[in-house]
């Protein structure tokens, strides 16, 4: 056995449900985990049972009443313990996260940083959950509004970011005094089972009553569990469009509360005025990084027709230098897909640009033979094609790039909107007018649009999120808690008489 394994007590076999210190044995079907590094089994967990969802659904909602009338700085004093057990956990819990879903040793290793800054944002954002003070209309009276915690955060997450979205979800929540009940994707469910035993090696510390972070597993029918769920005050759920639309119809039923972070079709625009010695990295790592499996991966590549020709040529010899393989070892640069389904959602993908009329200037393939067992490895690749066909319209979630010509900027502007996703959004040019324009109401319609820098990676600091089908949720850093929290006006009179608001007049 790996000893990351050990020193983060995964077990051959493990409960895939817990709401704290409490012992569970879990009657569920066992839920096996594949490394796509090298196809060996990592280990299993069950999945969680409608009886044990239940029974973690009624010990959360008791620890909300407790949680809830923790000062919020306490909150975020465990909260800050949580980011140092993740500082002394970091290599352990990064090396898991490569081996399970496939992601390269130094992208594992960012995505425990991530959580240990959101951490850090937490902890501030715990002195800081400020109301506002409004001015009545009325004499002798006070007006203001405050933020009450909501209750009971469900957490969705997918595969591809199984730890780092939980914490910027769990995190935030925890400080606005909610309770968090987390189902991380059944293709990565040992991460979750990191997280869970190394928070509440700090839980347990400082007597946080149990249920306050819970842990349940399966697939989509616990999440639809979850969507259903009255119970839920807030279902955050991160995955494919798919998901998205049937989590928010279910949760809209019951007129309930969802934050959705789903798929991106992100595009980058290389105006005649790019420096392309920035341009060719961000690129290569946005279309190649995490072997294109970030919602925020560059997809698409709108290129001005002037640079096209030298846009190709480059990108061929950089693809050319790409090493792919064991993401665990230094110096590769692109792991395997998460499953051999997700390559064949690869192979149709490639399948349908050639018959849409798409032609390789780098050609797919997918890899076999020695280090490559898994049957997950597949090179990157970049096709000409068009912006308008199906399969340009829709995210596959793999390392396949298309490159569009353009001739002037509002045509770009115009391929790089004309998709039903909005995530994320990049210009490159050294043109203060083209990139004002980039960022104008008349511009990207993104949730993220970066200038100078590429589509994928983003700070805690930031909102991140976008609109159209991926949702319009936002998440982690500006005024994101403001989701995790319920706002309630207040006003108060300290007058001797009752004046009524807009001047009314009832006499008795
Ligand atoms: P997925 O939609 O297959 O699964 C995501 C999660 O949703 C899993 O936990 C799954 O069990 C659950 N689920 C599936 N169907 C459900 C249903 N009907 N009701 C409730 N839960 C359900 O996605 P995936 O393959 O794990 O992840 C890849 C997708 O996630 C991509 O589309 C990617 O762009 C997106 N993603 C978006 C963001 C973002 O912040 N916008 C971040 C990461 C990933």
């Amino acid at each position: 056995m790996q000893t990351f394994l050990q020193k983060l007590s995964i077990k051959p076999k493990n409960a895939g449900v817990s709401t704290g210190q409490q012992q569970w044995t879990s009657t569920g079907e066992e839920i096996e985990s594949f490394s796509p590094v090298d196809g060996k089994s990592i280990g299993t967990t069950t999945e969680t049972t409608r009886k044990d969802y239940d029974q973690v659904l009624e010990t959360a909602r008791l620890a909300f009443r407790e949680w809830r009338l923790v000062p919020a700085p306490r909150r975020g004093e465990i909260v800050r313990q949580i980011g140092d057990a993740l500082r002394e956990g970091k290599q352990e819990l990064g090396q898991l996260v490569s081996y399970e879903m496939g992601k390269s040793l130094p992208e594992g290793l960012g995505e425990v940083q991530e959580m240990i800054d959101i951490c850090d944002f937490a902890v501030g954002l715990s002195r800081q959950l400020y109301g506002l003070t409004m001015h009545s209309e009325r004499p002798a009276h006070r007006m203001y509004e405050q933020w009450h915690p909501l209750g009971v955060v469900g957490i969705i997450s997918a595969f591809n970011f199984p730890v780092a979205v939980w914490s910027w979800n769990a995190m935030i929540a925890w400080v606005c005094g909610d309770v968090c009940v987390w189902k991380p994707s059944e293709k990565t469910p040992l991460t979750g089972i990191a997280c869970q035993q190394l928070i509440q090696a700090v839980f347990a510390r400082n007597e946080v009553p149990e249920g306050v972070s819970c842990l349940i597993s399966g697939g989509r029918s616990v999440g639809e569990w979850m969507a259903n769920d009255p119970r839920v005050d807030l279902l955050s759920a991160t995955g494919s469009t798919r998901m998205g639309k049937a989590v928010a119809e279910a949760v809209g039923r019951r007129l309930g509360r969802s934050l959705l972070e789903l798929g991106g079709n992100n595009a980058i625009i290389i105006t005649p005025e790019a420096d392309l010695a920035v341009a060719i990295p961000a690129i290569v790592f946005g279309a190649v990084g995490t072997a294109g499996q970030r919602c925020t991966s560059t997809r698409r590549l709108i290129v001005h027709t002037a640079m096209y020709d030298e846009m190709k040529e480059r990108l061929q010899k950089a693809y050319a230098q790409l090493r792919i393989g064991n993401p665990l070892e230094t110096g590769v640069h692109v792991g395997p897909l998460i499953d051999q389904d997700a390559v064949g959602g690869y192979l149709a993908s490639v399948e349908a640009i050639r018959k849409q009329g798409g032609s390789f200037v780098v050609e797919p393939e997918v890899l076999s033979g020695a280090d490559y067992e898994s049957g997950c490895y597949v090179r990157p690749c970049i096709a000409e094609a068009e912006n308008q066909w199906e399969i340009v319209q829709r995210e596959t979630f793999a390392p396949i790039l298309y490159l569009i010509r353009y001739e002037t900027l509002e045509e770009a502007i115009d391929l790089q909107n004309g998709v039903p996703q909005g995530l994320s959004s990049a210009i490159f040019t050294l043109n203060m007018r083209e990139a004002e324009q980039f960022l104008s109401a008349a511009g990207s319609d993104c949730g993220i649009a970066n200038v100078n820098i590429g589509t994928s990676g983003a700070e805690i600091g930031g909102a991140f999120g976008g609109e159209k089908e991926t949702g319009g949720g936002r998440e982690s850093g500006s005024d994101a808690w403001k989701a995790y929290m319920r706002r309630q006006t207040n006003t108060l009179n300290y007058g001797r008489t009752l004046p009524l608001a807009q001047g009314i007049t009832f006499d008795i």
